[in-house]
């Protein structure tokens, strides 16, 4: 299989699997439609596949590259250098509230490293409110389960949390052939749009996170059993919720009333 792209020899460890179809790629940022004057943040810019045709439309990029032979490449781009502002750090240390200037939200994309696109998203959820939205290029799994609504197989914890903070649209399916060296799985482009104000009140994140974990790690269960270390049956039929049901098929507002209580009621 071939690893060698534009002279560069793809690195496992990096998540490197280079966009090598112009369709595609016209297709993303046709999807992205960047504007002058934003405060563009990409992700993992690589090799430049999405990196170029953006900076044909405008005159400034921030960009994070955690390779340094890739930032180096793109510090030396004949054409583009001199519109980028490179960030030659792990996305997952960036401070992305630093970034975004007033009045001015970020846009931040990028075909992520599936390794840590998980990571990566949570990392930005933390920072939604200086997040205009975000385009990313992800298995097109995970963008199955970000999309999910409840009673689906794929809705999990990773689609509550998603959709906690953030309007999920799939965009676009995109063949392993799209990219060198071909991924072994499907992919698929994603927009997440943050709230501009909180769809349901919820007083602790991180509690709604740790419930939403303890009921789906054991999915299967009823929520009287999954949940029983931080919510009785009682108090769940008291809250409305029949203590039968399984996670897979609580709303986002369901899972914001059990962490409220549990935050309430933890000692
Ligand atoms: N944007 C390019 C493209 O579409 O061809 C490259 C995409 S490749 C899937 C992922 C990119 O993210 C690589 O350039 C890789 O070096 C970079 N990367 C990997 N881990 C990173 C991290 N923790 N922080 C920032 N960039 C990272």
């Amino acid at each position: 299989m071939n690893k060698t792209h534009l002279g560069h020899t793809a690195r496992k460890r990096f998540g490197q699997n280079f966009l090598n179809d112009t369709f595609v790629i016209e297709q993303i940022v046709d999807a992205i439609n960047p504007q002058d004057g934003e405060n563009l943040v990409e992700i993992g810019p690589g090799l430049g596949a999405l990196t170029d045709p953006v900076c044909e439309r405008v005159n400034a990029l921030t960009v994070v590259e955690l390779d340094r032979d890739l930032a180096k490449r793109l510090r030396h781009h004949p054409f583009h250098g001199s519109k980028l502002t490179i960030i030659e750090q792990d996305a997952l240390t960036v401070d992305f509230n630093e970034l975004a200037k007033p009045g001015a939200p970020l846009r931040v994309f990028g075909n992520l490293p599936y390794n840590i696109s998980t990571p990566i998203m949570f990392h930005l959820f933390s920072h939604a409110g200086s997040i205009a939205d975000m385009h990313f290029m992800l298995q097109k799994e995970v963008v199955n389960r970000l999309a999910a609504a409840p009673g689906n197989k794929n809705y999990g914890r990773l689609s509550v949390m998603a959709q906690y903070y953030c309007k999920v649209q799939p965009v676009l399916n995109v063949p392993p052939g799209a990219f060198v060296p071909p991924p072994k799985v499907e992919s698929a482009v994603v927009r997440l749009t943050p709230h501009p104000a909180p769809v349901v009140e919820v007083t602790d994140v991180k509690m709604l996170e740790r419930v939403c974990t303890m009921a789906f790690n054991q999915r299967r269960k009823t929520i009287r059993n999954s949940l029983k270390d931080c919510i009785d049956e009682t108090q769940l039929e008291a809250l409305g919720l029949d203590a039968t049901r399984r996670a897979e098929t609580l709303s986002l507002e369901d899972f914001a009333t059990i962490a409220n209580w549990v935050s309430k009621h933890d000692s």
